[in-house]
């Protein structure tokens, strides 16, 4: 007989600023539904970005946490101590064909865009990859790389999705447990970079990698990542991993109608807590009582 494993969420914030209400909210959402599902709760440390990540965040990450009355399963997962596990799913896609090195600069890449202005744009709004490196032999790509070059991977979309050879989707559940099937769309996200030029990962094999190894079971993160999923969905199929289902919730958002970020200033939960705010009362006004 074979069991259905535990129902597993994480939390997965970036330590490069304070945490704020949007991130307690999706901290919430996970607590709620583990409950719900009777699961465990994990927290992830997404600090890839060693130049832009703090390790004084990262403590304030788990005070503010705690004092929100939040619980989590140790250990913490940390990337940045996990390089290698990103580096074998990277070698096993390029070994496959899968992934291209491009030497590009962000200058390059944008000089050729211009030329053709009227380049279809992923969802995160930049223009499309216009494939400088894809075609390029292998003795120039072998010789830029043993030569020192720094390339990023990208995915080659269209062996990627012939290899993935199915049609791929994904369970979505809404805030009433109400669940629809959602076709991905990663070839909206044309030869995407799978591992940075400047860091040996990038957000989205490290967050697959992360969440297979973790053995997550329900990924509950916000509306913001749900064009992120159907890459990661491209990404889970080639490697073989299991599909998590998803809950992408709603964004707290500011007056002007801004999803709150750090870039927007939004109000860190540390300042509430200054004024005076208790855990309950935050809890109350984000819906949580
Ligand atoms: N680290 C991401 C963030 O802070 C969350 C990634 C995820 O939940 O998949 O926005």
């Amino acid at each position: 007989m074979t069991t259905s494993p535990l129902p597993t969420l994480r939390f997965a914030p970036s330590p490069n600023g304070y945490l704020h209400l949007g991130h307690a909210y999706c901290a919430l959402q996970n607590e709620r539904v583990a409950a719900k599902l009777g699961g465990q709760l994990l927290l992830r440390i997404e600090n890839i970005d060693l130049d832009r990540c703090r390790r004084d965040y990262e403590a304030a990450i788990f005070e503010d946490l705690a004092w929100l009355g939040l619980s989590w399963q140790e250990p913490v997962r940390r990337q940045s101590e996990h390089f290698s596990d990103y580096a074998c799913a990277l070698e096993d896609l390029t070994g496959r064909g899968l992934l291209f090195p491009c030497f590009c600069s962000r200058a390059d890449i944008a000089r050729a865009v211009n030329a053709a202005s009227d380049r279809p744009r992923d969802p995160d709004g930049t223009p499309l990859y216009p494939g400088t490196c894809k075609t390029m032999g292998a003795d120039e790509r072998a010789q830029r790389l043993a030569s020192g070059q720094h390339a990023a991977l990208r995915i080659n979309m269209d062996e990627a999705l012939a290899a993935a050879g199915m049609r791929l989707g994904w369970c979505e559940y809404g805030e009433e447990d109400e669940s629809r099937d959602v076709t991905a769309e990663p070839a909206l996200w044309g030869d995407a970079v799978i591992g940075r030029r400047d860091i040996p990962t990038s957000y989205h094999i490290a967050v697959v990698v992360d969440d297979h190894i973790q053995g997550v079971t329900d990924v509950v993160r916000g509306q913001d990542l749900f064009n992120a999923t159907s890459l990661h969905r491209l990404l889970q199929a080639l490697l073989g991993y299991d599909a998590p289902r998803y809950h992408h919730h709603k964004l707290l958002r500011d007056k002007g109608g801004e999803k709150l970020s750090k870039s927007t200033r939004a109000k860190a939960m540390r300042s509430l807590r200054n004024e005076g705010v208790s855990a309950n009362e935050l809890r109350r006004r984000l819906g949580f009582a």
